[in-house]
């Protein structure tokens, strides 16, 4: 499709929803952590993959190697918005998009002025201590001593508001994103593979005209 096209479609639509996924963020210098050769443990001996390291089950027995990970391959705190963020934030302040639907977790979207920002997968932003639940945003986190983030009001694990792998998708995000798609006119994915949960389930409640993928 040629862009001329493309802008012809968008001018035409009123209720737009974007689906987007790590490439979006790959022209910020936020390279996708499924990308990263992994983390290899000493303590360990063993060299483990991305979706190891940040799986359920890595974060609760090797807190440590998870947020030296973590830390490390998903968190960008010079990253800034480019120009997809910019744009969807201004058909969105023109009133030609309703939502943005994203499976990033770097929170660009909304430094780029975009306000119904549905996140799949959560945000590097928001942290939350497992014992008593006081919230911390992403430099006071990563200001806690240590690798792992131990709250300095009572000593429990800071934990990102990040869905890992094992973990559930949040429902009320789940059930915004069917509501927002099925009532969108045109559906823009762009930046991930269709062949990836949850992507592909969520396009199928799509019911407009006109789908654009941009890879
Ligand atoms: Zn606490």
């Amino acid at each position: 499709m040629s862009i001329e096209k493309l802008v012809e479609i968008i001018k035409s639509s009123d209720n737009i929803v974007f689906f987007g996924g790590a490439g979006v963020s790959t022209e910020s210098n936020i390279p996708d952590f499924r990308s990263s050769s992994g983390l290899f443990s000493q303590k360990l001996n063993k060299n483990f993959t991305p979706e190891q390291l940040v799986s359920h089950t890595f974060y609760s027995r090797y807190p440590e190697e998870f947020f030296k990970f973590y830390k490390d391959k998903l968190v960008y705190t010079e990253a800034k918005p480019n120009k997809a963020h910019l744009a969807l934030a201004k058909l969105e302040e023109l009133g030609k998009l309703n939502a943005v639907v994203t499976q990033n977790i770097d929170g660009l979207h909304q430094m780029a002025g975009s306000k119904n920002v549905l996140e799949l997968h959560g945000s590097i932003h928001r942290n939350y201590c497992t014992k008593c639940n006081e919230f911390f945003d992403l430099n006071e986190m990563l200001n806690l001593d240590g690798t792992v983030p131990y709250c300095d009001k009572c000593g429990g694990i800071v934990k990102p508001d990040v869905v890992l792998y094992e973990e559930g998708l949040d429902n009320d995000i789940i059930s915004k994103t069917v509501a927002a798609i099925s009532s969108s006119d045109l559906l823009i994915i762009g930046g991930t593979s269709l062949v990836v949960y949850p992507a592909a389930s969520f396009i199928n409640y799509f019911k407009g005209s006109n789908i654009v993928l941009i890879r």
